[in-house]
């Protein structure tokens, strides 16, 4: 008997006509995502998607935890796979239910009959089934209303299928299916969980990371590609673009007031990151920037960063507090990483008093006057240098 694994699209549902190509895109992703582990063969059915193991020995709570960050998928179901026939289901429910059903205190049965030729009805599979399990967990109790666990029994046209416990997926839309954006990604806590949530609503990533060595140091770098790996469960892969941008912010220093410094240091990024990302054909900006926690992140100093550039700038921390994307960073795996001690560039030459509340012209004024021709910025997004991240290449 087999194990094979359910998967249930939740969202994709109401995607209507473009249903069947988001579940398509689901599909895909999740078969990139289990490609290590072995052969599969996935296909769907009605509203539910099949996996099912082709290669022998797969560890299916591997392959469950794989397809758990792959965006779209809203709960997974384990279930086995039995021949249609009545001894054979009481002969492996209880074995294959047992881990599920000691943990409970009560379950209920639930039987689906699409092979209307099965002798049996639902009813009756569900009152047969139910006392076995009954007299074999005798510590269970029925309960129709709310049970701790819901076995399922489905009587298809190929087979029975013994469903266990339902597990929750990543939600959201599969990555790729939104088009493609740029995440300007720093080695903090908040730009790689923008990352992820926006990967969640669909879009594809490439990653845009200012580097200005020997401000910054090699752990510095090593720490953001640390960071654009563990974003690969979700993401797939990453093409990660690191900016030289020591002289640039060295020149902005030497040449404008210092409490416009950061101000001019994002328009800066903001111009770069755009230049990539048309050239990687994107169309948005990510940060992690959240409303108020920096003087950077004021509504007015978004503004002015904002109107250097034509894309969308995507913000999906803009209204969370700290602690709520700290959450997030910690579920997702990052947040040890993010906070370990090395410098970024934005840490680099910092004012000590910063504008707050800057107006657009007098920004403009001041970057004038700095005079940084805007070739300087054209030459360090082309000197930018390419690593593509990827789970194949992924060290341990
Ligand atoms: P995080 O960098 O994760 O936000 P932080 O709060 O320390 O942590 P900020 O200085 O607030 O970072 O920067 C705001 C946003 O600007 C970041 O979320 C990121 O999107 C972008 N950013 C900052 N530094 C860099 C960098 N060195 N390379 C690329 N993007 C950066
Ligand atoms: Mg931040």
């Amino acid at each position: 008997m087999k194990e094979i694994i359910l998967l249930k699209c939740g969202e994709l549902v109401l995607k209507g006509q473009n249903r069947s190509s988001f579940e398509d895109a689901m599909i895909k992703n999740a078969r990139r995502r289990l490609e290590p582990l072995g052969k599969f063969h996935i296909w769907k059915s009605q509203s539910t998607v099949f996996v099912e193991p082709l290669t022998e020995g797969i560890r299916m709570e591997e392959a469950v935890e794989r397809l758990q960050t792959v965006f779209g998928i809203a709960a997974l179901c384990p279930a086995l796979v039995i021949p249609k026939d009545w001894q054979a289901i009481c002969a492996a429910a209880p074995g294959y239910l047992e881990s599920d059903l000691l943990a409970a205190r009560t379950f209920k049965v639930n039987a689906k009959r699409s092979d209307k030729s099965f002798p049996m009805k639902s009813p009756e599979i569900c009152r047969e089934l139910g006392g076995l399990l009954l007299s074999k967990f005798p510590h269970l109790k029925v309960d129709v209303e709310d049970p701790d666990v819901l076995v399922t029994v489905e009587i298809r046209e190929k087979g029975a299928y013994l469903h266990k416990r339902q597990l929750p997926g990543a939600g959201g839309i599969p990555v790729g299916t939104g088009g493609k954006a740029a995440l300007l990604l720093s080695g903090g806590i908040d730009s790689p969980v923008a990352g992820y949530m926006m990967a969640k609503r669909g879009l594809e990533l490439i990653a845009v990371h200012f580097a200005s060595p020997p401000y910054t140091s090699d752990r510095a770098r090593q720490k953001v590609i640390s960071l654009g790996e563990k974003l690969l469960p979700y993401i797939g892969r990453l093409r990660l673009f690191i900016v030289p941008f020591t002289e640039l912010q060295e020149q902005l220093r030497d040449r404008c007031p210092e409490e416009y410094f950061t101000l001019l240091m994002r328009r800066a990024m903001m111009r770069i990151a755009e230049s990539i990302a048309l050239r990687e054909g994107c169309s948005g900006l990510i940060t992690g920037e959240s409303l108020g926690q920096v003087a950077s992140q004021t509504i007015q100093a978004l503004g002015v960063t904002d109107c250097v550039t034509e894309l969308p700038v995507l913000r999906p921390a803009i209204g969370m507090d700290k602690s709520e994307i700290v959450a997030i960073a910690r579920k997702i795996d990052t947040f040890e990483t993010s906070i370990l001690p090395y410098e970024d560039c934005c840490t680099v030459f910092t004012p000590r008093h910063p504008r707050t509340r800057p107006k657009g012209d007098e920004v403009a004024r001041v970057e004038a006057e700095a005079g940084i021709p805007p070739e300087a910025l054209r030459e360090a997004a082309e000197a930018a240098e390419l690593l593509v991240l990827s789970p194949r290449y992924q060290r341990s």
